[in-house]
């Protein structure tokens, strides 16, 4: 009776004491800072101290055999220690559970947060290692960031707050359907559109697909506040145990790393965590540290594509188009690393890099005799920096190329984000003779009053027409009015992709100025560039 007396108590004490602890390192920063607070903390700390000791010294002598607990004297310890816990505890119950609740939930919808989630996890766990399933979900809610930017920080507020009895209700409702599996389903808040859900109580695959299609529905529906319908979107990532993890941090990463796939994939939805996606998260950790060493060794180079006159059938200039050197040699095309480079903010460096070596390039060239204009791509973040317009300056400077020969190619949907900036950005450049060419026309919806404000010299119109003119019914119409339309405007206008004779016999009865494409050649190293140039020269005077 004695022994089960002081256990009990020793238990409860250290429960308490645990709390604290947690406590403590969850909330200490702010605990300093607050005297007050630290005051009280700190005596009950010191209080709670002694008990320990005291305890430690009992279980100690207990331990070696020097001391037979008797009855007295550990029920009389044990009193002491709880009377004292009971007294911090009234003494500082409205503090305690003040930073109770700042340690352990969230301040928007007072849901746990991330710390008492995985207190959660753990503590649940151990029965899934006899093999019972537990579920854990990482959901992120997509239309928050926009209404906080556009609707103030209190309407995005509300609408986490919405957002998370939705959630509650739905879990709430499924449970008394009779759902035991959703009947200690834990709902967290992890950041302020991110959600988790832990499922304890035996939930297998099966369940959490469940769960997961009444959280598409519950999102399928816009969302009303204050009279505004807001359309949110979901993504999901699934972490099941054991299978995938028994720790709540294995867990917590891996559902995130599912999570994660889901972003990049850009669908809505759910995705349970797999080991696939775990190698693909260590090779792509693998390619993110090769592509930054990359960059701090150059080794990135522009391969050029010939542009051909149509009327001449002359070169009059090539693209610059960025590979990744690799030193093994390998040469790595754009679209396996621009997305990455983008995400990691490599791409401004890159872009800085091809047009140095772009401009060394044509201005050789030009003293060859050859000329040639070189035409560089520029990323959005690229031309929203404020050093952009020095780093062109730098680079014309210092290869000496003459800035008429230089085209830079913005995207149309860079154009029409933003005109101003284009015409700001451009004003000086285009003073000393830079040309601005359109890139990829025809694909981001650029108004016509809006064309004739911004600052072109060149249309390039997009690949994906040239490629369906002899299949599209509508893409011969769609390029011919572009056509006309830059005729008007009298700018010069570029073909991409141009594979067939046919296509380019269309473009050139249209009056289409310059042809890119495979027919003309593929994007190739410098030297062969010049070597083909030269031959066309050569043919040239041969025919004179
Ligand atoms: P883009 O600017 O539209 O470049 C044209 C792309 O079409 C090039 O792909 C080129 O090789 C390809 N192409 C050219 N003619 C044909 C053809 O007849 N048929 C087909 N099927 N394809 C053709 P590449 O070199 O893979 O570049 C892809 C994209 O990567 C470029 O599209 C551009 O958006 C981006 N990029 C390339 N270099 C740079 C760079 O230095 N900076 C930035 N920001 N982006 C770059
Ligand atoms: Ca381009
Ligand atoms: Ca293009």
């Amino acid at each position: 009776m004695t022994w089960a007396v002081f256990w009990a108590t020793a238990v409860a004490f250290l429960a308490f004491a645990g709390l604290e602890v947690s406590l403590l390192s969850g909330v200490g920063i702010a605990l300093l800072g607050a005297a007050s607070l630290g005051a009280v903390f700190f005596g009950a700390k010191a209080t709670r101290d002694r008990a320990l000791g005291q305890l430690a010294a009992l279980k100690a002598l207990t331990a070696r055999g020097e001391l037979a607990p008797t009855d007295e004297l550990i029920y009389t310890e044990c009193l002491d220690l709880a009377s004292a816990i009971q007294g911090i505890r009234r003494t500082y119950r409205d503090e305690i559970e003040g930073l109770q609740r700042a340690a352990f939930r969230d301040p928007v919808t007072g849901l746990p947060n991330l710390n008492s989630l995985k207190l959660m996890i753990d503590r649940n766990l151990p029965k899934t290692s006899y093999g019972k399933p537990a579920a854990l979900f990482h959901l992120r809610i997509d239309g928050f960031e926009n209404s906080g930017t556009t609707l103030g920080s209190d309407f995005a507020e509300r609408l986490e707050r919405d957002v998370s009895s939705r959630l509650s209700l739905l879990l709430a409702t499924m449970a008394s359907n009779a759902d035991d599996r959703m009947r200690n389903a834990l709902l967290a808040s992890k950041a302020f559109n991110e959600f988790m859900i832990f499922l304890p109580d035996e939930c297998d695959r099966q369940a959490a697909s469940v769960l997961a299609r009444h959280l598409k529905a519950l999102f399928s529906e816009a969302i009303e506040i204050d009279g505004r319908q807001i359309r949110l979107g979901l993504i999901g990532g699934i972490a099941m145990a054991p299978d995938d993890g028994v720790s709540a941090d294995t867990l917590i990463k891996n559902a995130g790393m599912a999570l994660d796939e889901m972003g990049r994939e850009g669908k809505a939805g759910f995705q349970f965590f797999t080991p696939r996606l775990e190698r693909v998260a260590v090779g792509r950790q693998k390619l993110e540290q090769e592509l930054r060493d990359a960059v701090s060794a150059r080794e990135f180079q522009p391969f050029f594509q010939p542009k051909i006159c149509f009327r001449t059938g002359r070169m009059v200039g090539a693209e610059a188009l960025a590979r990744w050197n690799r030193p093994s040699g390998q040469m790595i095309s754009p679209g396996a690393f621009i997305p990455l480079a983008e995400e990691l903010g490599l791409i401004d460096e890159i872009g800085f890099q091809i047009l140095d070596t772009a401009c060394h390039s044509a201005a050789k060239w030009n003293t060859q005799d050859l000329d040639l204009s070189v035409a560089v791509n520029v990323a959005p973040s690229q031309f929203d920096r404020t050093d952009f317009v020095d780093r062109v300056l730098d680079a014309l400077r210092q290869s000496g190329l003459p800035p008429r020969r230089l085209e830079l190619e913005i995207t149309e949907t860079m154009a029409v984000s933003n005109p101003d900036r284009v015409i700001n950005v451009m004003h000086p450049l285009r003073a000393m003779g830079v040309k601005l060419a359109i890139d990829d026309f025809g694909t981001g919806h650029a108004n016509l009053s809006m064309l004739t404000q911004l600052p072109f010299d060149i249309f390039k119109i997009d690949r994906q027409f040239v490629s369906s003119l002899e299949q599209d019914q509508q893409a011969p119409a769609i390029v011919e009015m572009i056509l006309a339309m830059a005729e008007t405007l009298g700018l010069e206008t570029v073909s991409e992709g141009v594979e067939t004779e046919a296509q380019a016999a269309f473009l050139r009865r249209r009056g289409c100025t310059i042809g890119q494409g495979f027919l003309f050649s593929r994007p190739i190293p410098d030297p062969d560039l010049q070597t083909m140039a030269a031959h066309w020269i050569a043919q040239k005077k041969v025919a004179s």
